[in-house]
């Protein structure tokens, strides 16, 4: 019997592919004791007729190996499926959406390098609970759910993850100024759990004000526990200006299985021109490997990408003269991290 860690792997939308196969490449090369099971998700599932993007023998691989490294799918906007992103978050019961936002200067230009953030975004409630309404052809409604249960879930995750990672503070984001009701409830668990971390800070921000903060001032933020769709926005942000959105791996927790992703979507805009960076879902697959017991693998890759950028070698996101030594492809990025394993 084999001992590698069966996995699922899909493909995805976009430069789905070009990333996915990039970073399996690097695995591989690093040794990561994995054996991938792909399914198909999104377009090429939507065009079949089935309109959840994901087909029900996928469901089976994904409960069998608990564990699903995924590239990201294209969604319609303002119409068509519903997003199969929300679908299995929801199906799974991945609650905890973690994204990790650093700098890695001076490798990467920014106008911030000491920036270190963790946002541990709700991943169930909210508006993405996808209860939308139709009242008149003019007015439609989305309800945004917020329960105690959700919220004491993924505030007890922040402040048993700054824990873990030796944290200093936690920050909680609402707008309870004005939806006093749905994100006071969030407010005032976020105070109840903290009382159980005396020697975690805790402090919370009005969201807008707080955004502003993390475009401006990112090195005061340690953990952001927030919302679902106020996470989803600050990550892009916070991602964005440690240099591109293109870096951003992600982890999607529930108790019994795990999603690794890069933050960013399919970007169809630079989809088969081997361009794009293939680092977010690197990164994603890096926290994968670290969640099943290989952390000296994770190791390994995480110091043969961090050497790639610091030797100046970049895909076009991030490529600055005078930073960068050398413009690459998808392609190219991944072998350099490769030959520095
Ligand atoms: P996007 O994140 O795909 O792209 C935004 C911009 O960033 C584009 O200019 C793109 O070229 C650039 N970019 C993104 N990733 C990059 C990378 N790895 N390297 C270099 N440049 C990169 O956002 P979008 O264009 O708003 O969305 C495109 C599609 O992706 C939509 O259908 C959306 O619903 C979907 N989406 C999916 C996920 C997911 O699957 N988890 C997440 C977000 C968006």
């Amino acid at each position: 019997m084999s001992s590698k860690r069966k996995i699922t792997v899909a493909y995805g939308d976009g430069i789905g592919p070009e990333i996915m196969k990039a970073t399996l490449e690097i695995l591989e090369a690093a040794g990561a004791q994995i054996e991938p099971e792909v399914i198909e998700i999104g377009e090429q599932v939507y065009l079949k007729g089935i309109s959840s993007g994901i087909e029900p023998k996928a469901w089976d691989s994904l409960r069998e190996t608990k564990i699903f490294l995924k590239s990201p799918i294209t969604t319609p906007q303002g119409g068509g499926f519903k997003s199969l992103n929300v679908t299995t978050r929801k199906t799974l019961g991945l609650y905890a959406n973690v994204r990790p936002c650093k700098a890695y200067s001076p490798y990467i230009r920014t106008h911030f390098p000491k920036t270190d953030m963790v946002i541990v975004r709700e991943n169930e409630e909210d508006l993405y609970a996808g209860i939308e309404h139709r009242q008149t052809d003019d007015v439609y409604q989305c309800l945004k759910l917020i329960s105690r249960p959700g919220s004491e879930k993924i505030i007890r995750y922040a402040f048993e993850y700054a824990k873990k990672y030796n944290r200093k503070k936690v920050t909680c984001m609402t707008k309870d100024n004005i939806m006093k009701l749905a994100d006071g409830l969030f407010h005032k668990v976020f105070n109840e759990v903290a009382k159980e971390y005396p020697d975690i800070e805790a402090d919370h921000k009005i969201i807008d004000i707080g955004t502003a903060l993390i475009a401006d001032k990112p090195e005061m933020f340690d953990v952001i526990v927030t919302l679902n769709l106020y996470g989803d926005i600050i990550s892009d942000v916070a991602a964005q200006i440690t240099g591109s959105v293109g870096l951003g791996g992600s982890s999607n927790v529930g108790e019994d299985v795990a999603m690794f992703e890069a933050i960013h979507g399919s970007a169809p805009d630079i989809a088969g021109q081997n361009i794009a960076n293939p680092s977010g879902l690197l990164n994603g697959a890096i926290m994968m490997l670290v969640h099943i017991g290989q952390p000296e693998v994770a190791e390994k890759v995480s110091n043969a990408w961090m050497k790639t950028l610091e030797d100046g070698i970049h895909t076009g996101d991030i490529y600055q003269e005078g930073v960068s030594s050398q413009l690459v492809g998808t392609k190219e990025f991944a072998q350099a991290v490769i030959d520095r394993l």
